[in-house]
């Protein structure tokens, strides 16, 4: 697919945008939500790096920085947006749990604070379930079909499983970690913490082979 001009690029992206931000497909989700995270960076991007959700790690620009960096420099790429396969942070919560709660109501103000206990959220980040993975998915295949990156960087094993079977691949082999999926190569990586400045050569020798085939 071609690539779109960069203006017609952040037209789309604002209007997927806007339906992200009115989503409501997990209701268990926005309950405990201020706002859906969205990607972030080129909006004509050499390289998507799409991570599982928004964690602690990828809440701290630092550790971004650092994993963009590494990806520059090894892969000599420029332009580079990062994404989530899913936009909501799901949370375990006592407080939530043990009040009898039947509603669909959001319960955070705009200021982080519980409606139901007015302190600060006290919710644990846990990983999705896979049902709010699958819910989310199509969010991010637009948003592929939209930038269409020439690379796409996967992070952790989870992501590596529902976006290879969402391009009909099933078998994967045991120490490959790069894909072509029409035009677009496709990384596999570990979880961000793990990805070294080593690992990072690795695939940039990975790439290399591929290529040359
Ligand atoms: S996680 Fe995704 S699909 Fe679920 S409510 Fe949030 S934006 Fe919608």
């Amino acid at each position: 697919m071609a690539r779109g001009s960069r203006e017609e690029n952040i037209r789309q992206i604002i209007d997927m945008e806007d339906r992200i931000a009115r989503c409501g497909r997990c209701k268990s989700l926005i309950k405990c939500v201020r706002k859906p995270s969205l990607g972030k960076g080129e909006l004509d991007p050499d390289l998507m790096m799409i991570f599982e959700y928004d964690n602690h790690f990828t809440r701290d620009v630092n550790n971004l920085i650092v994993l963009r960096n590494m990806v520059k420099k090894e892969l000599n790429l420029d332009k580079i947006y990062h994404t989530f396969i899913t936009r909501c942070q799901p949370k375990a919560c006592v407080t939530r749990n043990s009040m009898s709660c039947y509603t669909d109501t959001r319960l955070l103000d705009k200021d982080n604070h519980c409606l139901l206990n007015g302190r600060d959220c006290e919710g644990i980040p846990v990983r999705p379930a896979d049902e709010e993975i699958i819910a989310c998915l199509p969010f991010l295949l637009e948003e592929i079909a939209i930038l269409n990156p020439a690379y796409i960087l996967l992070f952790g094993s989870r992501v590596a499983e529902y976006m290879l079977k969402s391009w009909g691949i099933f078998d994967t082999e045991e120490d490959r970690t790069v894909y072509m999926i029409n035009d677009t190569r496709i990384i596999l990586a570990p979880d961000g913490e793990q990805f070294t400045d080593g690992y990072c050569q690795r695939i940039s020798q990975q790439i290399r082979n591929f290529t040359s085939l």
